[in-house]
């Protein structure tokens, strides 16, 4: 371990055999260290300061089945639900008005022109309304090329499309037979073409995958060149089939996964955004400090009307109530009425416009 800690103290770069050791180390004084290192990378790389988006989920209503979500289609237990138009608006420039310079749209994944044209419409009321200071992230599955450029055009600048697994044979266990990896990945790439500061991650803990499987799922992250990172630990819905595939659900060790792999992934790949998910904040109430010790730099407060969260449940125990931001004993300081923007992203950004 002696020559891990220092490869990575000397910022020499991990292969997948350091990486897997970092995700199975279980000693608490080497993750002690492995944390630390990671929060100075991150500093270096992307600065002291923890960005928030506020996460808007305004509908619940999907088309897909994947077999590890709770509002999958199938899933007949819920209410579905799809906020107006104005309502979006609104709680975009509330959060706005309190701050925020940054918006997560999320949602179920709908294709269709009456959909596409709802979310266009609605992005560009919000960037009309904030005089195009409000920051807008996308999450809203699989969609054609087009319909990524015309979101773009309308005013989002991020997208966020997990891959939830780069291995193809774990993505075919995970997933109903019509759901297809290679049309995910395309995607993924279609939207780093149409312009958008590109986001991607896995669900950590799924049953059947291994530490090779997540090691591999960096190297993955390094080879699409991607800016921003979302991935937290996979978590127990009762009423979906994958539920039924695990054998005795261990929070702790989900939890300590989910942060190894931020850590693994702000050493191997530095300079990308790293949000500490809300499933983290789902294992331990103090799971998104959690994630910001272990180098993550992006937190999404839920700012959502608690009317509608009880429906919007994509596994057990969704937290409701988002308690007051926290990281100042972390050393980090919070960068309100900042975008944020991926120094990746930038960095590349900066070389293209030196052609
Ligand atoms: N429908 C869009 C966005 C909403 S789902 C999409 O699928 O891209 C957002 C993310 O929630 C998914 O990418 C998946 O990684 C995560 N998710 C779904 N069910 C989960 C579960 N049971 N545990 C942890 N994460 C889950
Ligand atoms: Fe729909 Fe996304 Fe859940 Fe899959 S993960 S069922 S696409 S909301």
């Amino acid at each position: 371990m002696r020559d891990l800690l220092d490869k990575i103290r000397n910022d020499v770069k991990l292969s997948a055999a350091d990486l897997r050791r970092v995700l199975e180390t279980e000693d608490e004084k080497i993750l002690e260290q492995i944390f630390r290192e990671a929060r100075r990378v991150k500093r270096e790389y992307a600065g002291n300061k923890i960005y928030i988006r506020g996460l808007i989920e305004f509908s619940n209503i999907c088309a897909k089945d994947c077999l590890y979500c709770g509002i999958r289609k199938s899933n007949k237990n819920i209410n579905r639900f799809k906020m107006a138009a104005d309502d979006i608006v609104k709680l975009a420039l509330q959060a706005y008005e309190n701050n925020y310079a940054s918006l997560v749209l999320q949602g179920g994944e709908i294709e269709s022109e009456e959909y596409a044209s709802f979310i266009e419409s609605t992005v560009r009321r919000i960037k009309t309304g904030s005089g195009g200071r409000l920051g807008i992230t996308l999450s809203l599955g699989e969609q054609s090329p087009e319909v990524y450029r015309r979101w773009f055009a309308a005013g989002a600048h991020r997208y966020l499309l997990r891959i939830e697994t780069s291995s193809e044979e774990l993505y075919g266990k995970i997933h109903p037979a019509n759901h297809n990896f290679r049309r995910r990945l395309d995607c993924l790439r279609e939207i780093k073409k149409a312009g958008y500061q590109t986001g991607t991650g896995v669900m950590i803990g799924l049953p059947g995958q291994t530490i090779e499987d997540l090691a591999e799922d960096i190297l993955f992250f390094e080879r699409e060149d991607i800016d921003m990172l979302g991935m937290g630990p996979y978590i127990v819905h009762d009423d979906t089939p994958l539920a039924k595939r695990v054998a005795g659900f261990d929070k702790e060790k989900q939890l300590m996964l989910g942060l190894k792999m931020i850590a693994a992934c702000r050493l191997y790949l530095k300079d990308v955004n790293i949000a500490a998910a809300t499933a983290l904040q789902a294992l331990n109430h103090r799971g998104r400090e959690l994630g910001v010790q272990a180098g993550a730099n992006i937190v999404m407060p839920n700012i959502t009307d608690p009317q509608y969260r009880a429906a919007y449940r994509l596994y057990n125990n969704k937290p409701c109530f988002d308690e007051k931001l926290r990281f100042e004993e972390s050393g980090e300081t919070i960068g309100y009425g900042e975008w944020g923007d991926s120094p990746h992203f930038r960095k590349k950004q900066g070389r293209n416009s030196l052609k």
